[in-house]
């Protein structure tokens, strides 16, 4: 029996790496999976239902139930057609995997508005219309998951990635905010910021040594290595974990959750601009986020 049985859970970019794992391991679990992938390029262009259609097969070669999905997540339209399948081709749904990306980097200060736009309408955009579009499903049967793919470059800080790291630190807030409206109805929603060698990873713009070397060693992070905490945060034993951030990198799985403040400084009397800089911030700058965390983010160590 696996751990699944009896589940229909839509992947979002599940023609290739990440989601293509996640899909691959849910259906060896016994779930019943819709395989949704647009097809497109990196940046988000063309379409290609080939893509989602190859994992289909092999999930159905592999004694599977699979069905294959060509629409985009970016749009309100083509999310409820998306739930819509699952419902009219399994009769149910329990779980949602908001995977599907695009990246279209550009330092901020060159970043045109189509970039941008881009970028927020199938990360941000495509997992609430995602999310939204099984809400009621999951209410009126008062169980169900969500996971949905955040990344730290959202997290930590990412250089040239303004649309996206808005986009991912976004997610992180959506995934927080259904965690909490949608606890009463026994619905979680947690988020997986994953470390893989994709064609996503392939297509980001080697600038210096430093970045050469960590392509080299995500090289050695099979884009499967994912899907066992996704799957595991879809099934019945992760009953009581909702809200989370978790990080996977390679055999690590990180918990990046930060829901207090890092540290205070209380003065009775109150503050003036000129006690906030002698006193305020001497005490807190041991704290302070510097752009040298998101450069190497293979150096953090388990606390
Ligand atoms: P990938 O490019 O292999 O997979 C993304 C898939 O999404 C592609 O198959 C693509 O066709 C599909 N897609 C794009 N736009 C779509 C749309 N509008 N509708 C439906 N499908 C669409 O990349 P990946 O590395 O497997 O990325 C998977 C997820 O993980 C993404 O959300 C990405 O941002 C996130 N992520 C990946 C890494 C990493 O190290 N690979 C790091 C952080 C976050």
């Amino acid at each position: 029996m696996g751990l699944l049985e009896d589940k229909v859970v839509v992947v979002t970019g599940a023609g290739g790496g990440i989601g293509r794992g996640i899909a691959l391991l849910l259906a060896s679990e016994g779930a019943s999976v819709v395989v949704n992938d647009l097809g497109a390029s990196v940046h988000g262009e063309g379409a290609s239902a080939s893509a989602a259609g190859k994992v289909v097969d092999e999930i159905r070669a592999a004694g599977g139930n699979a069905v294959a999905n060509g629409d985009s997540v970016a749009s309100w339209e083509s999310a409820q057609r998306i739930i819509g399948q699952a419902l009219d081709t399994y009769g149910r749904i329990d779980g949602v995997v908001n995977n599907a990306g695009i990246l279209r980097d550009r330092f901020f200060f060159k970043m045109d508005p189509d970039e941008w736009r881009a970028v927020i309408d199938v990360h941000l955009n495509g997992t609430f219309y995602m999310s939204r579009a099984a809400a009621p499903h999951l209410r009126a049967q008062q169980s169900g998951a969500y996971v949905h793919m955040t990344s730290t470059s959202g997290l930590i800080g990412g250089m040239g990635q303004a649309n996206y790291a808005a986009a991912k630190m976004g997610i992180a807030g959506l995934s927080r905010s259904i965690s909490i409206d949608m606890a009463q109805a026994r619905v979680r929603s947690n988020c997986i910021a994953p470390f893989a060698f994709s064609r996503m990873i392939g297509a980001i713009p080697v600038k210096d040594e430093a970045q050469a070397a960590r392509v080299e060693t995500l090289k050695k992070m099979d884009p499967a290595m994912v899907a066992p905490l996704a799957v595991y945060l879809l099934t019945d034993a992760a009953a009581d974990v909702t809200g989370q951030v978790f990080a996977v990198r390679a055999n690590e799985i990180f918990l990046m959750s930060q829901s207090r403040p890092l540290r205070s400084v209380h003065r009775p009397e109150g503050w003036t601009p000129q006690s906030v800089a002698d006193h305020a911030i001497p005490a807190l700058r041991a704290n302070f986020y510097g752009p040298d965390m998101s450069k190497d983010v293979f150096s953090w160590d388990p606390i």
